[in-house]
C-alpha cells in the first residue's frame, strides 16, 4: 500500500466496489472520515507552525531576557523608522538583527513612500507622523531588494499607462518617475538589469517623497533626523547603505 499511488488506490477502491456493491455505504461513511481528517491536518499544520514558532520565542527570547521584555512592556523608543518590502525574503529584524524596540516598520509592496496625501495614503502618512514626532526617530531607512516583483511589476506597466491590476500598479506608480529616469537612461540594459537599476531609483523616489511631509522637514532641518536609502541584495548577500544629500533649507512663514 505505501508505495501506491493515489490513483492506483482509487482504482483498487473502484474494483472492489464493482465486486462487491454491498460495501458502497460503508466506503462512503470511511471516505467522509478521510476527507474530514485531511482537512484538520492540513489546517492544523499551519496552526501548528504559528503555535510552536511563538513556544519557540518565548522559552529563548520572552524568557530569557526578562529586562529588555519588562523595560518593552512600559514603551518603545526605536531609532529608526524602516521602509521595507512585503516580500517574505527581506525581513529586516531578519537580515538586520533588529531586536524588538529597535526598528518601527511600514512594509508594503516595493517599499515605497507615497507623497503627503492625506486621502490617498493615511496610513503610510501616520505611520510617518507616529515615528517623526511621536517616537523621534533619527533615522528613516527605505531598503530596496533584489529580484523585487513590485518594481517588476512598475517596469513591465506599458507606456499607455493601461493596468490590469486592482492596486498594485496604481500602487507602485508611486516611483513611476524612476521608471521614467531608468527607460530613458538605461535603455540599452536588458529588462533584468533596468529593474535592477530601478530597485535603487525608487528608493531615492521614496527619499525625496519624504521631504513632501512637513514634520520630515521640519526633522531634517532641526537635525534631529537623517534619511538614508538602502538595498539588499539577496542572491549575493550584499547590503549597500546610502545618503542623499538634500540640502533642505528651513521653511519660511510668510
Ligand atoms: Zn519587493
Amino acid at each position: 500500500m505505501g508505495g501506491e499511488s493515489y490513483e492506483e488506490a482509487i482504482a483498487a477502491l473502484s474494483k472492489l466496489l464493482s465486486e462487491k456493491a454491498d460495501l458502497g455505504s460503508v466506503a462512503a461513511e470511511k471516505i467522509k472520515q478521510i476527507t474530514a481528517d485531511l482537512e484538520a491536518a492540513g489546517s492544523c499544520d499551519t496552526d501548528n507552525r504559528i503555535k510552536t514558532g511563538f513556544l519557540h520565542f518565548k522559552s529563548e527570547k520572552f524568557e530569557k531576557y526578562p529586562d529588555l521584555y519588562g523595560t518593552l512592556a512600559k514603551g518603545q523608543c526605536p531609532k529608526y523608522l524602516i521602509f521595507a518590502c512585503s516580500d517574505s525574503r527581506v525581513c529586516p529584524s531578519h537580515i538586520l538583527d533588529f531586536q524588538p524596540g529597535e526598528a518601527f516598520m511600514v512594509r508594503n509592496i516595493a517599499s515605497m513612500v507615497p507623497p503627503y496625501d492625506k486621502n490617498k495614503y493615511c496610513g503610510v502618512g501616520a505611520a510617518i507622523e507616529y515615528a517623526v514626532l511621536h517616537l523621534k526617530v533619527e533615522n528613516i531607512v527605505v531598503i530596496g531588494h533584489s529580484n523585487c516583483g513590485g518594481i517588476k511589476g512598475l517596469m513591465s506597466i506599458p507606456d499607455d499607462g493601461t493596468t490590469a491590476s486592482d492596486f498594485i500598479e496604481q500602487w507602485v506608480s508611486i516611483c513611476g518617475s524612476a521608471k521614467t529616469k531608468v527607460k530613458s537612461e538605461k535603455n540599452e540594459m536588458s529588462f533584468a538589469e533596468q529593474c535592477t537599476y530601478c530597485e535603487k531609483e525608487a528608493v531615492n523616489v521614496s527619499l525625496g517623497n519624504l521631504l513632501t511631509y512637513p514634520f520630515v522637514r521640519e526633522a531634517l532641518v532641526k537635525k534631529t533626523l537623517v534619511l538614508k536609502g538602502a538595498h539588499y541584495d539577496f542572491v549575493n548577500g550584499k547590503f549597500d547603505l546610502w545618503n542623499l544629500n538634500f540640502q533642505i533649507s528651513p521653511t519660511l512663514d510668510l
